[in-house]
């Protein structure tokens, strides 16, 4: 198969997810928010950090949110401050950042592997009411649920919080992927008890660095979490009244996400559209990304699965030949994983999340892609797949 040039071309310089054409598009706030820090000089806690906590509350819709030093720090810090720690088990889907289940671990409990959706790669409801059984056979005390909002798409909310009631656990939403999505109408941050969400450069609201944000309603909860960043520190700030860590969000990384939130709701919407082109081209050729009416996801990812019996390495071989890069989010299901091989699972294998793992492929995605390369790239795909048919 030969390609014309302009068919070449269209495809130059293409990455994978463009950073550079988002700093390109508001270069000039950012420099000037970037000086400001510069000259005030509060590296710490400067203004600049409640002034972005203030805004993530109001675009969420929520009473606190607390931000911190990274998305993993994030759902360690919301575990300590509910005292989850050993003899607790925290139910976590296998098909997911290692994150996840590193910040169980981290306190010193025990997280459980559920499976997930086929059409969604978020926690199915089923697996997790098969895996609370399970836990009671390993003598551990089943506590929460940390539901993913895979790829930007949020969880199954209702039928995860009515779980969660049915059973007397409490729910985390681990929203690093998530962050600006809605459910039901909602934005994520406003599901459970508490939602985390990560800055990390790539995901869909990232600074310039590493960057974290908690949110909840829960003034209890907050208040803890505002200690449990600061070392534990109390009202004296030299009496230390828990063991805390340290987690605070720089200063120079608020002023930088201050400036990307403003663009952030224009970002969504051509995030979706992306997805959009994507979907209408690929449906007849592979299984594409499920989003339910009630749903709307932040586009993290736009995640396929290759139908059966193609080989995706030489398919992402040929797609990377021509310009075009590629994905796969996540290879290794976290159960299969060396640090976490040995822990509970709800059943020996976890067929959906390893059927999954071998098949997903994640395209080209972000804010500023041109739709006419999301056409391209997509028309180029399924030629790809009609060969290697
Ligand atoms: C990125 C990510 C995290 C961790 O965020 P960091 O800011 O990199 O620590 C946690 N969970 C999921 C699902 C993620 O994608």
């Amino acid at each position: 198969m030969s390609l014309t040039k302009s068919q070449h071309n269209i495809f130059e310089n293409l990455n994978f997810i463009d950073l550079a054409a988002q700093q390109q598009s508001i270069k000039e706030n950012l420099e000037r928010a970037v000086l400001k820090v510069l000259e005030h000089g509060n590296y710490i806690m400067g203004p600049e950090v409640q002034e972005l906590e203030n805004e993530l509350a109001s675009f969420v819709g929520c009473k606190h949110a607390i931000s911190c030093a990274n998305g993993t720090d994030a759902l360690h810090l919301v575990l300590r401050a509910k005292g989850i720690g050993p003899g607790d088990m925290v139910f976590v889907p296998s098909f997911t950042f290692a994150a996840s289940a590193e910040a169980v671990k981290l306190v010193g409990a025990t997280p459980c592997f559920v499976d997930v959706s086929e059409d969604t790669f978020n926690m199915d409801p089923n697996s997790l009411k098969q895996a609370i059984n399970i836990a009671r056979e390993h003598k551990l005390n089943p506590k929460a649920i940390m539901a993913v909002d895979m790829f930007g798409c949020p969880a199954d909310y209702d039928a995860i919080n009515k779980i969660a009631a049915e059973n007397d656990l409490w729910l985390l939403s681990d929203s690093a992927q998530g962050f600006g999505s809605e459910y039901n109408n909602q934005k994520s941050g406003m599901h459970a008890l508490a939602t985390t969400t990560s800055f990390f450069p790539a995901k869909p609201l990232g600074c310039y660095g590493d960057g974290g944000c908690i949110f909840t309603d829960d003034d209890e909860l907050a208040e803890i979490l505002q200690s449990l960043r600061v070392h534990g520190k109390g009202s004296d700030k030299y009496d230390n009244i828990r063991i805390g860590l340290n987690s605070r969000l720089d200063t120079l990384q608020a002023a930088i996400l201050l400036e990307k939130l403003k663009v952030f709701p224009q970002e969504l919407k051509h995030r979706q559209q992306v997805a959009d082109t994507y979907s209408k081209n690929l449906l007849d050729f592979v299984k594409t990304p499920l989003v339910q009416k009630n749903y709307k996801s932040a586009w993290a990812q736009y995640t396929i699965v290759l139908p059966k019996g193609l080989d995706r390495v030489k398919i992402m071989a040929e797609l990377k030949q021509v310009g075009i890069p590629s994905m796969v989010y996540y290879i290794k299901p976290l159960h299969l994983q060396t640090a976490y091989s040995k822990e509970p699972r709800v059943t020996d294998s976890l067929s959906i999340t390893e059927n999954l793992a071998d098949r997903v492929v994640s395209l080209p995605m972000d804010g500023y892609l041109n739709l006419e390369v999301a056409q391209a790239i997509s028309e180029k795909l399924v030629d790809i797949i009609n060969d290697n048919k």
